[in-house]
């Protein structure tokens, strides 16, 4: 039985070290998504020194939140409905993926109620697929003109996820893309009024060409936890 046990811990802290290391020197964020798996998977990375997690889920991030440390940086990585938002507000660190008006307007309202201003990136759609949510570049300056009143925000950068697919040079013109629009931004910082220092981009299966291609913060879930169910 004692050999056994090792078998239950899940977490691939080998793989963490080496990844941890790599992005150390390069200076990029490293989110662990750590949707689906339990809160002991959690406490195995954080006793080792992560502090930043990536849930996908509002019921789930919520449920975890209160049984780990509150040092936890907790990223909300999926898609956000609305009506949802408030459940997250009292202590999310940074909502990634947020693709509208009307949800930063959300966002902008619970956060006020909370005494807080949250971070947030904005998603934009690079990846080929019709069903990636996000918005495209007309959309996206459209957003950002509209923002002057959410005091209780702050924009920090974008964020995208390229397209499932093998081709490593259809994912690095799309992270390429992601890049040119956030140096885009950027560069009018004056009209914007805003300097965008995040660039969310990269996953387990391409986070290497994600760095290459100027993401400061990877969100990587399976190659620390193991595949989920
Ligand atoms: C699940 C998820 C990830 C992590 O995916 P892995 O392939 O397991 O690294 C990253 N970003 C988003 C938005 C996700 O939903």
């Amino acid at each position: 039985m004692e050999a056994n046990s090792n078998l239950v811990i899940m977490v691939n802290d080998t793989a963490y070290k080496t990844i941890i290391k790599e992005l150390d020197e390069k200076k990029v964020t490293l989110v662990a998504v750590s949707k689906t798996k339990p809160v002991a998977d959690i406490k195995d990375l954080y006793d080792v020194g992560q502090r930043d997690f990536g849930e996908n889920y509002v019921q789930e991030i919520a449920e975890k939140q209160p049984l780990l440390p509150a040092d936890v940086r907790w990223h909300f990585i999926g898609h956000l409905q609305s009506n949802k938002v408030k459940y997250i507000a009292p202590f999310v660190y940074m909502i990634h993926g947020v693709d509208s008006l009307k949800l930063l307007v959300e966002i902008n309202k619970q956060a006020a109620k909370n005494s807080r201003i949250i971070p947030v990136l904005l998603q934009v759609h690079i990846a080929q697929e019709e069903t990636k949510f996000g918005l495209d570049e007309k959309e996206l300056d459209d957003v950002l003109l509209n923002t002057g009143g959410l005091t209780s925000i702050a924009i920090k950068g974008l964020m995208g996820m390229a397209s499932f697919t093998d081709d490593k040079e259809t994912v690095r013109t799309e992270f390429r893309y992601l890049k040119s629009i956030f140096d885009k931004i950027n560069k009018n910082s004056a009209t914007h009024h805003l300097l965008l220092t995040t660039l969310s981009m990269g996953m387990s299966a391409d986070y290497a060409i994600a760095i290459e291609e100027g993401s400061t913060m990877v969100r990587i879930g399976s190659l620390l936890f193991g595949k989920r169910g």
